[in-house]
């Protein structure tokens, strides 16, 4: 794929997705949070592609919700060139033996696939696809039934 990369303000655009995706928070009761060190974070990234990166990673969050009090915190840090974003849930969590499949293409935990909604499989294969076309790779940590983190790097702008 190619990248048309730009300077642009992450929180922002964060802030936008999370807006976006109201209807469907509010529906599973969740609450989205953005958590960050500085008020405006600038980065040098494909700002299409990341929003894309944003919107799957946050809807799955929201999608595999499954508690009262959902919670997903959404958090942008500098650190030194970089910038690391992550996005937690405290959601159904993915099993151990499975965590290495999920970002196969069309891969989705079999309780998930059986649930009558529910998307392709494809969500994290692009994610994937996308952070690596920018250098970056994308990692997770998951504790089955407590939640869930993704976690990627962008490359930070000089203010
Ligand atoms: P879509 O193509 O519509 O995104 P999908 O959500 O099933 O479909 P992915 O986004 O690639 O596909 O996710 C793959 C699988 O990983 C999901 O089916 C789900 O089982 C699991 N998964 C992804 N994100 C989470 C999460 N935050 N919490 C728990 N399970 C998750
Ligand atoms: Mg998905």
């Amino acid at each position: 794929i190619s990248l048309q990369i730009s300077r642009f303000e992450i929180n922002g655009l964060i802030k936008e997705i999370i807006d976006l995706l109201d209807l469907e928070a509010e529906r599973k009761d969740a609450l989205v949070q953005l958590q960050t060190s500085n008020a405006q974070i600038f980065v040098n990234a494909d700002k299409q592609k990341i929003s894309q990166v944003l919107i799957n990673l946050i809807s799955n969050a929201i999608y595999y919700a499954n508690r009262d009090k959902a919670q997903i915190i959404i958090s942008t840090h500098i650190l030194k060139n970089k910038v690391l974003v992550k996005v937690e849930d405290n959601g159904m969590g993915i099993k151990p033996e499975v965590l290495p499949r999920i970002f196969e293409r069309f891969y989705r935990v079999e309780t998930s696939r059986n649930r009558k909604e529910g998307g392709s499989g494809l969500g994290l294969a692009i994610v994937k696809h996308i952070l690596e076309a920018h250098g970056e790779n994308i990692t997770v940590e998951s504790v089955f039934l407590e939640g869930t983190k993704f976690a990627f790097f962008l490359e930070r702008s000089a203010q």
